[in-house]
C-alpha cells in the first residue's frame, strides 16, 4: 500500500516511529512492543535506520519493517540513509526491501557519524530520492523537514529552498522533525506552502516523559522549549510519575491544537514506548475518527 495515497480519503493520518534495539538481546522486547501496538489504529509504523550502523544493524530495519507487515498487518515505512553508502549498497538494500514487499521508504541523508568517513556519493537526501526514482520507481518516498531549520542550513528560508530539491527529486510526502512549539510549525507551513511545495506534511511529536530525555533531545534536534513546557519540567522534575503524565498531557494538548488547525498527520516519535503510544492514541482516537469521517 502506498501510504501517501491514504491522504486521498483521509483528512489526518496517525503514525508511529520505532527503532531497532541496539542489542540482539533486546529483540524480544521489540516483538512484545509490536504485539501491543498492533491494536492501535495507526496508518503506518516507520522503522529508523542507523546511518553509521553496521551491516547487521541495518538488516534489522528491513527485518522489523517486514515483520510489521507480515505478522502485525500494519503498513511499514523503512528509513534509508545514504551518507555512508554507495550506489551498489543502496541498490542491494532496495532489492531486499522489494523482496520483503516494503513499498514505502523514508529517504534521508543521515547524520555524519564521528569516526566514519562519509562515502561522498550521495550528498543529500535529494540525491538518494533521485537515484531511487530512477532505479526503483515503484517505491513511495517520504522525506524529512525541519520547522525550526536543519542545523546545517543558515536560515529557515534557505532550508526550505533546499527542501524543494527533495520534492523535485520525487519525494511524495514529508514528516517534520519533532517540535514543542506549534507556532513554529504554523510559521513553517506558511513559508513552505508559499514556495509551492504542496505534498502532505505530517507533524512529528515526541512526548517527553523523563527528565533524562530533555537535554539529549533538545541538543539533538534544536527544538525550542516553550515556557509552559519548561515550567512542567521544573515543577515535576523530581517526581517521575507526575513528570510522565505532564509530558503526555503536553503532547496530547499539542496534538489537539494541531488537529484544530487542520494538520494533515501526526507522526508520534514513540521511542518504542507502548504506554506513551497507547495513552496518546486512546486520547485522540475518537477525534481522529470524527475528523476522518467523510460526509
Ligand atoms: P538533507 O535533506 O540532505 O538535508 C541536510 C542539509 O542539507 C540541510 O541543511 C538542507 O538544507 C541541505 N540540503 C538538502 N538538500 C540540498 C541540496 N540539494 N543542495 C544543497 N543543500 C541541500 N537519521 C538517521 O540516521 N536514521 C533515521 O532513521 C532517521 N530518521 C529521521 C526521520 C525524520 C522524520 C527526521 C526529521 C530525521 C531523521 N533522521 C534520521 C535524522 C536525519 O538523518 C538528519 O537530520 C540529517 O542531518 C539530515 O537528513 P535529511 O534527510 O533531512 O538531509
Amino acid at each position: 500500500m502506498n501510504i501517501t495515497e491514504l491522504f486521498n480519503h483521509k483528512k489526518i493520518l496517525f503514525s508511529l516511529e520505532i527503532f531497532p534495539p541496539k542489542k540482539d538481546s533486546s529483540y524480544q522486547t521489540i516483538y512484545n512492543t509490536l504485539l501491543k501496538l498492533r491494536g492501535l489504529p495507526v496508518d503506518f509504523i516507520s522503522v529508523t535506520y542507523g546511518a553509521g550502523g553496521s551491516e547487521a544493524q541495518r538488516e534489522k530495519t528491513v527485518e522489523i519493517a517486514s515483520l510489521i507487515r507480515t505478522t502485525y498487518h500494519i503498513e511499514p515505512v523503512a528509513h534509508v540513509t545514504c551518507v555512508n553508502s554507495n550506489e551498489e549498497e543502496i541498490l542491494e538494500l532496495l532489492e531486499k526491501l522489494e523482496k520483503n514487499q516494503i513499498s514505502n521508504l523514508m529517504v534521508l541523508r543521515g547524520d555524519i557519524t564521528p569516526g566514519i568517513e562519509p562515502k561522498n556519493v550521495f550528498h543529500h537526501a535529494s540525491d538518494l530520492a533521485a537515484f531511487i526514482r530512477k532505479n526503483a520507481p515503484s517505491f513511495n518516498m517520504v522525506g524529512a523537514c525541519y520547522p525550526e531549520r536543519h542545523y546545517q542550513a543558515e536560515t529557515l528560508d534557505q532550508d526550505i529552498e533546499n527542501l524543494k530539491h527533495k520534492i523535485d527529486a520525487g519525494v511524495d510526502h514529508l514528516i517534520t522533525q519533532l517540535f514543542f512549539d506549534n507556532e513554529r510549525f504554523y510559521e513553517f507551513m506558511e513559508k513552505v506552502r508559499k514556495t509551492g511545495i504542496s505534498v502532505p506534511i505530517e507533524a512529528g511529536i515526541m512526548p517527553i516523559t523523563a527528565p533524562s530525555q530533555i537535554d539529549r533531545i533538545v541538543s539533538m534536534c534544536g527544538a525550542s522549549v516553550p515556557a509552559k513546557l519548561a515550567a512542567l519540567f521544573e515543577r515535576y522534575g523530581n517526581n517521575p510519575a507526575a513528570f510522565r503524565d505532564a509530558g503526555i498531557f503536553y503532547a496530547t494538548e499539542q496534538i489537539m491544537d494541531l488537529i484544530a488547525n487542520d494538520v494533515q498527520g501526526i507522526h508520534l516519535y514513540s521511542m518504542n514506548n507502548v504506554d506513551t503510544a497507547t495513552r496518546i492514541s486512546d486520547a485522540i482516537q475518537n477525534i481522529l475518527i470524527a475528523e476522518n469521517q467523510t460526509d
